[in-house]
């Protein structure tokens, strides 16, 4: 795979402007495309509230902040993402929104780029299989909020092949997330694991075993949880 230079990002809400934001902070362009110019603006103003809140904490020099935010252009054709060597998605968590998505991405993107989804819960290799290049298609599955949370989950679904899942890898690096390697499966590991967490959390009160304050304590005190799963719910 050529080097990536350009990033594009599709959905500019929460996950979106996370993502072009820890992108541009590392050095790359980002093309961030949304359907409405509000929708834009709206993340364009979260991504430098966030890089002003990194200044002031002195993660980074007011020159560079300056220097991440121009290198994010702002777009509402798909069809500007005809440079991007990667693609990640971020819209809306719908089959039908992310299957258009990423038809239009294969026939817009070059054809050794890599088109990735943040979802937390659609299948990887159903969104590949909308399009002709299911190897070069992956998870990437951030944290919210993205400029601060480590991890990153990197989703094979079955057609992937090796070298996009490496070029993925090396990139949630360069981003400055910590990879791990996950296979397709609902919810792949975080979901999969929380959310039993938290709907047994739930009947723990339903159930009077305990108040939803001392389910928390448990797992803040004694397994150490920055925070219990009905205040993270
Ligand atoms: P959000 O509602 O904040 O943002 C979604 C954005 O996508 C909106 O700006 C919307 O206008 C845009 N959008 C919708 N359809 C589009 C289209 N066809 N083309 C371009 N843009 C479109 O949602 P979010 O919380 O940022 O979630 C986005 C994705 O990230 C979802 O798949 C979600 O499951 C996943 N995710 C969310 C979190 C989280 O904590 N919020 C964490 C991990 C992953």
């Amino acid at each position: 795979m050529a080097e990536v230079r350009t990033i594009g990002v599709v959905g500019a809400g929460t996950m979106g402007n996370g993502i072009a934001h820890v992108c541009a902070r590392a050095g790359f362009a980002v093309v961030l495309y949304d359907l409405q110019q509000a929708f834009l603006d709206r993340g364009l103003s979260t991504i430098e509230k966030n890089l002003a809140r990194e200044v002031a904490k002195g993660k980074l020099t007011a020159q560079q902040a300056d220097e991440a935010r121009a290198r994010i252009t702002p777009v509402l054709e798909l069809d500007a993402l005809s440079g991007c060597g990667v693609a990640i998605e971020a819209a809306t968590e719908k089959f039908a929104v992310k299957a258009e998505i990423f038809r239009n991405l294969a026939r817009v993107l070059p054809a050794g780029a890599i088109l990735a989804s943040n979802t937390s819960s659609i299948s990887i290799t159903k969104l590949a299989a909308v399009t002709a290049r299911p190897a070069q298609v992956i998870g990437m599955h951030f944290f919210n909020p993205v400029p601060v949370m480590q991890l990153g989950e990197v989703i094979r679904g079955l057609q992937t092949s090796q070298a996009t899942f490496d070029a993925v890898y090396g990139l949630s690096q360069k981003l400055g997330k910590t990879p791990v390697e996950v296979h397709d499966a609902a919810g792949f590991v975080s979901n999969r694991v929380l959310m039993p967490l938290i709907n047994e959390a739930v009947y723990a009160v339903m159930e009077g075993i305990a108040t939803a304050e001392a389910v928390d304590k448990v797992f803040v005190l004694g397994m150490a949880h920055p925070m219990g799963p009905l205040t993270l719910a």
